[in-house]
């Protein structure tokens, strides 16, 4: 899913003849997936603390090799250092330093997307392959990379959706898709609906693979929202 992101610092252009850039009207998808991330960057050399706000709509997390959902997140929000030719333009200092950034969650969306980075561009080829290390995933998920003033860190969050991408490789292959429905795993693939029997045979769908190896993107809903949330997830064609 595109981000529209936007840094929620920047203030419009006012007063020299430009109007502001309109914010798009929110919209159901807003409401549902929208979340808000802050990157808090520390100066070195001052020791100061800036951050700067923006939205997404999924979270993208980087594969390894034998890792888990908990890890990913985990490496999404470490601690990057900025040097070199990639120092921070501190406004305390009025110069370049050097600096630490990390990336946590400030606004906890109603629904989580989690997307799996398995297209990698790999030099040595000059072209993408597809990651197809495995990765465990959480039937319930409590995010822990929330920002100190994050509002309801603790919400929990239940697996409802899980998108699969079968094939080799990025330019071919076929999604499906896994749906929590009443307590019920359905497996959509194109017209075809099957009704999976619990959750412990969800590693079984496509035999001889585990399914924690080659999903690509995840659904968690708040439990708190776990009706609407259901609803919108299996009529969505319905909603204005
Ligand atoms: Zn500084």
């Amino acid at each position: 899913m595109p981000a529209e992101r936007h840094q929620s610092s920047t203030k419009p252009k006012m007063g020299n003849g430009e109007t502001p850039t309109p914010q798009p009207e929110p919209t159901w998808v807003h409401e549902i997936f929208q979340g808000i991330l802050t990157s808090e960057t520390r100066c070195l050399n001052c020791e100061t603390v800036s951050s700067k706000d923006e939205d997404f709509f999924d979270l993208q997390v980087d594969v390894d090799q034998n890792t888990s959902i908990t890890h990913c997140l985990k490496c999404f929000s470490n601690t990057e250092t900025l040097c070199s030719d990639n120092k921070f333009k501190c406004d305390h200092c009025s110069s370049y330093q050097e600096a630490q950034k990390r990336m946590r969650v400030k606004k906890l969306p109603m629904i989580l997307a989690l997307h799996l980075k398995r297209f990698k561009y790999m030099e040595q080829y000059n072209r993408h392959i597809k990651v197809s290390h495995r990765v465990v995933f959480p039937l319930e998920l409590r995010l822990f990379n929330t920002s100190d003033d994050a509002v309801n860190p603790d919400r929990l969050y239940d697996l409802v959706a899980v998108v699969i991408h079968c094939g080799s490789g990025p330019n071919r292959g076929h999604y499906i898709s896994i749906v929590k429905s009443h307590g019920f795993w359905l497996l959509f693939d194109d017209d075809m609906v099957d009704l999976q029997v619990d959750q412990e045979d969800m590693a079984d769908v496509v035999p001889g693979s585990p399914i924690s190896s080659i999903c690509l993107q995840e659904f968690y809903i708040s439990t708190g929202a776990l009706i609407s949330g259901l609803r919108v997830m299996g009529e969505c064609s319905s909603l204005g």
